[in-house]
């Protein structure tokens, strides 16, 4: 029996209005490289087989170009466009993963993913069927209203930050994908949410570390050139 393929979806299809930036975050330089060059260079040193980019519409071969093959990540198998929200790229990325058994679903925002938690997450969802990347929460999350009110506090113990990757059986996720998008679903923020509701999966949550952040704002990219300064890179 051949071995299960395992396909990583690495998404840098965001516009990333909140950096304030002509430029794309995935492609601002971090170090003299790109934001999205250190997680592919992740993927392509972990377990998993193939790597599918999503990229926004009309930069595929820029991404191709100045990032897959500059930097050598042999591993990408096709580079698509995505879409509109993160989760009409992730939904686009799931069609080209096609004969995967797993997915890792991963921003390519967040450039401090490690080679170990990668290859935690697959031996997790091969375990588990679903899974995510996540750390417990250092604050007290209150909910609140629309008028900022709070309306509840959960408790803090069993409080998370979902990061990614977020990892399913390949199956599992393409179908709840193909329901979220045929139902006209806006709410969705995170994958684990979607398999949740749309096929009834439990879903793990495995310690990621707190320095894989998600680059969203100008003082992300101090931080993060910060941990990778710490890691020797
Ligand atoms: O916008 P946000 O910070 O939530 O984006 C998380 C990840 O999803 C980023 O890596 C971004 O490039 C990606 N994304 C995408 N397609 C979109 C929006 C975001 O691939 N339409």
């Amino acid at each position: 029996m051949s071995k299960p393929k395992v396909t990583a979806i690495v998404l840098a299809g965001g516009k990333g209005s909140r950096m304030h930036s002509e430029t794309p975050k995935q492609y601002l330089p971090l170090l003299g490289k790109p934001v999205l060059f250190y997680s592919l260079s992740a993927f392509e040193q972990s377990a998993v087989d193939e790597i599918i980019l999503v990229t926004a519409a009309g930069e595929e071969d820029y991404c191709k170009k100045e990032i897959v093959d500059k930097y050598g990540i042999k591993k990408v198998a096709a580079v698509v466009a995505g879409g509109k929200e993160r989760y009409h790229s992730v939904h686009r990325g799931l069609l080209k993963a096609q004969g995967a058994e797993y997915v890792l679903i991963h921003d390519g925002a967040r450039p401090l993913i490690s080679v170990s938690v990668i290859n935690a997450s697959i031996n997790k969802v091969k375990e588990t069927g679903a899974c995510v990347v996540g750390m417990p929460v250092k604050d007290t999350i209150q909910l609140a209203d629309e008028s900022g009110k709070i309306t509840d506090t959960p408790v803090r113990k069993l409080t998370w930050i979902a990061q990614t990757p977020q990892c399913f059986l390949y199956e599992t996720a393409v179908s709840s994908y193909n329901k979220a998008i045929a139902s006209g679903d806006t709410s969705i923020t995170d994958d684990a949410m979607v398999v949740r509701k749309y096929a009834g999966a439990d879903v793990f949550l495995l310690e990621g570390g707190y320095e894989n952040i998600k680059i969203t704002t100008p003082e992300d990219i101090t931080i993060a050139e910060g941990f990778l300064k710490k890691q020797g890179v």
